[in-house]
């Protein structure tokens, strides 16, 4: 059975950016992952400026400049009855691009695993047991002196990691960054029932003639539908509505982008339900595994990237054998800050699309007062870490 300081389960942008922080930092590294990368994702495949930073961080920025991708210079609102209010973009190296995940997501991953961390994919986790720690010091095949201690305070409990392929591994601390349906989180019956499910569907088409550099939001009367070009040839289109109304919004896709009732579709659900507790004991949640935030604000790589660096941050210093119950309120402190200020802004945005008749009337508003949108845009996409 092989024996990691942390074990990773799921390989997203969370799940990756914690692996090659924590490799880096000279941790026995273990990601799991379902998926075999390169795949695609359900996501509107827009980047929010602030992760330029992250990205920096990562050493990968300029990698990520290097994928094919679109620099998106407005975000174009448009309401049920077809007005609309165009707000801009930030511009400049550091601007809002969007690029397909299976790029992204590989380019992360790929980090990782350059990094030092060891990438098992198509690989499911199925079960996960506390067990004692001192077992898991005898498997240790190499002595670290500098970070394995035998009465360090990082030891007190360690993780058996049960997958489909009947592979084990055991891991001091364990990260789920699994994803809204971590199974992590449902594995320790810590998963909350989705609040009011909703569904979203998410496809590449391809791009309308004089489309433009924008993002449009678009408050349909089954819901509404994002839309952004990913590079020269190709539209992400995404749509959110609930069961029983999302079919009517496929045909008015259909209908609207002059697409084949045979078009593949990648769909998910619940898009809302409460957070999960960031971090008890040597188990840390991450990025959408730990809080899911309304995809219509386009944030949620954002805070996947950020919440795996500050989870890599508080491992490396319980395997350091710093007291580890401060670095875990370190890190809960940390994630709290990170959502500081901003929830309220995630609730409107649900808020206007749980009710896209109301949605609709914001945006008729913000014709007459445009500073209202341009408030909240600016907010969005203008962040220090
Ligand atoms: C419709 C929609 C549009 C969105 N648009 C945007 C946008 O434009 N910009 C933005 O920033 N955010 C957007 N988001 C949110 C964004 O997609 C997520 O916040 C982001 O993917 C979270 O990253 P993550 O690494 O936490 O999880 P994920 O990206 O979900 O990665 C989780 C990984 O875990 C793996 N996994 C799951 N279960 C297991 C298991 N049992 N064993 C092993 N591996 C497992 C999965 O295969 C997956 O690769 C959107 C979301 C939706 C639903």
């Amino acid at each position: 059975m092989e024996t990691f300081d942390v074990a990773i389960i799921g390989g997203g942008p969370a799940g990756s950016s914690c692996a090659a922080f924590c490799a880096l930092a000279g941790l026995r590294t273990l990601v799991i992952e379902r998926e075999k990368f390169p795949r695609e994702k359900v996501c509107g495949d827009c980047l929010n400026p602030s992760c330029w930073a992250l990205l920096e961080h990562l050493g990968v920025a300029q990698r990520v400049r290097d994928l094919p991708h679109s620099k998106l210079d407005s975000v174009e609102f448009i309401a049920i009855d077809g007005h609309n209010v165009v707000v801009d973009l930030p511009t400049g190296d550091n601007c809002e691009v969007s690029v397909k995940r299976s790029l992204f997501d590989d380019l992360l991953l790929t980090r990782a695993r350059d990094a030092g961390a060891d990438v098992r994919e198509r690989t499911t986790v199925t079960a996960v047991a506390n067990s004692n720690g001192e077992k898991i010091c005898s498997h240790r095949p190499v002595a670290r002196p500098d970070l394995d201690a035998p009465q360090g305070r990082g030891y007190s409990c360690a993780w058996n990691i049960e997958t489909d392929g009947g592979e084990t591994f055991v891991a001091r601390i364990l990260i789920g960054a699994d994803g809204r349906n971590s199974t992590v989180a449902r594995l320790r019956n810590l998963l909350p029932r989705p609040a009011r499910e909703r569904v979203a569907l998410q496809a590449h088409i391809p791009l309308p003639r004089n489309f433009g550099k924008r993002i449009i939001l678009q408050f349909l009367p089954e819901g509404y539908s994002g839309q952004a070009p990913v590079n020269e040839t190709q539209l992400n289109l995404c749509l959110v509505g609930t069961p029983p109304t999302i079919s009517r919004l496929r045909k008015w896709a259909e209908r609207h982008f002059e697409i084949t009732p045979d078009q593949p579709w990648r769909t998910i659900t619940p898009l809302a339900r409460s957070p999960v507790p960031c971090a008890r004991e040597n188990l840390l949640f991450i990025g959408d595994a730990a809080r899911v935030v309304e995809p219509f604000t386009g944030e949620g790589i954002y805070y996947a990237l950020r919440s795996g660096e500050l989870a890599a941050d508080a491992i490396t210093k319980i395997i350091r054998h710093a007291d580890r119950q401060s670095a875990l309120r370190e890190f809960n402190r940390a994630c709290a800050q990170m959502y500081r200020g901003r929830l309220w802004i995630n609730r409107l945005a649900r808020g206007a699309v749980l009710w896209p008749r109301v949605g609709s009337l914001f945006v008729r508003a913000a014709r007459i007062e445009p500073a209202i949108l341009q408030l909240l845009t600016a907010k969005i996409v203008s962040r220090q870490l």
